[in-house]
This record gives structure tokens, sequence and C-alpha cells, in this order.
């Protein structure tokens, strides 16, 4: 059997979930043994955002470039834009032992297990459409227009809920980390990623 390394997880949400805050709090917690991937995107910087924090922005051509030499994992079209997860870093990282976390919707995520089929997939979700609604309008950030469309694009994203591993509801934030937290740490116990430490116990025995 193959020694596997480090574990590969993808999270899908819709927005106004609160995915990305569930996932630096549980990024927090893993310290040095976990990385968040950094995605590339067409769309543009928005104010806070930096190069190679957020995402690396790129133009469409390099963009399409970068499909058509193999550099990408999965990508997707979301609103008017392209956004993908480059591979190197995330097998680089994966390499390293490290459990890598992709931040991504659901088309691309549909891609992610027919190049890493042991990737476990997580799907948050709010308690209701009520309270995501009150949430995208607590924003404040989105038109009544803008809102109407982000709750239809969620409806379609929660039926594609049924293609992941697991569901964690984001109500209390703390209890969606700690949901996650197990998710990773039964997944650093499969047997796949454990047989160093077999070898290793039979090695003292
Ligand atoms: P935003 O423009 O708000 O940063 O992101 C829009 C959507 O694109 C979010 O659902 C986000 O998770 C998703 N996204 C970000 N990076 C990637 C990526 O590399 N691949 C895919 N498929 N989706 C991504």
């Amino acid at each position: 059997m193959m020694n596997k390394k480090g574990l590969l997880i993808v999270v899908s949400a819709p927005s106004g979930c609160g995915k990305d805050t569930v996932i630096s709090k549980v990024l927090e917690k893993l310290g040095n043994e976990a990385s968040l991937s950094i995605s590339m995107t067409t769309r543009a910087m928005r104010p806070g955002e930096a190069e190679g924090v957020n995402y690396y922005y790129v133009s469409v051509d390099q963009f399409k470039k970068h499909i058509e030499n193999g550099d990408m994992l999965e990508y997707a079209s979301y609103g008017s834009n392209f956004y993908g997860t480059p591979i190197k870093p995330v097998k680089d990282m994966l390499e390293q032992g490290k459990t890598v976390f992709l931040i991504i919707e659901v088309e691309g995520g549909g891609n992610v297990k027919k190049i890493f089929p042991e990737a476990k997939k997580i799907f948050i979700v709010p308690p209701s459409m009520e309270e995501l609604e009150n949430r995208l309008r607590g924003r404040g950030t989105d038109s009544e227009e803008a809102i109407v469309k982000r709750m239809e694009i969620a409806k379609t994203e929660l039926e594609r809920a049924i293609e992941y591993d697991y569901v964690v509801e984001n109500d209390v934030l703390d209890e969606a980390v700690s949901d996650v937290m197990s998710i990773i740490r039964a997944g650093q116990l499969e047997i796949k990623y454990m047989q160093n430490k077999i070898r290793e116990v039979m090695t003292n025995a």
C-alpha cells in the first residue's frame, strides 16, 4: 500500500454561511500542521485583499494558459469570473504531510476526487434559509437584488450537498469548528495515513 502523506480537505458552502470564519479558526488550531491553498482568480482584487494572500490575480488569458498547461487541480467559472486551484503547491504541501484546505465552490469541488480520490469533502450549511438571508442582509454589502440572487444560488448549491462526505451546520461557531476538527482527526487516523506509526510500533516491539 502506498504510504499516504497529508490529508486533503475540500470545503464548500453557500455564500453567507461563514465558511471562511470556520476554516480560519480551524487553521489557527492546527497551526503548522495545516495550510490553506491560495487560488487563482480572474476577478478584481477587493479592498483589503492582497496578491498571494487571498488569491493570485491573473488575466483571463493567463488563466486559460494555466489550464492548457495542466497547472490546475480544478477550476470553475463563478459569476463572471474564473477561479482555480494551482496543483503544484497542493501536491507539495501534501508531500510535507500537511492537512491542506481548499475553500471552493461546488462545481470545481466536484472534480477534486478525480485527481485525489482520498480527499474529504465538507459542506457547511446555515441553520436555515431564513437565517442565511438574515446574515446576508446583516452584512449590509449587497443590494436587495443581489441578495435575492445569492439566495437562489444558495439553493442550487445546497442541492449538491449530497456529493459531499460530511455536513457541518454553522449555527454556533465554536461547535462548527469542533465538528470540522473531529473530521480532520478521524481522517488523520485512517489506516492509510498511519502506516508509519504501525511500522514504528513494530520495530520497537
Ligand atoms: P469570492 O469572489 O467571493 O472570493 O469567491 C467566490 C466563490 O469562488 C466562493 O464560493 C469561493 O469559495 C470560490 N472559489 C475560490 N477559489 C476557488 C477555486 O480555486 N476553485 C473553485 N472552484 N472555486 C473557488
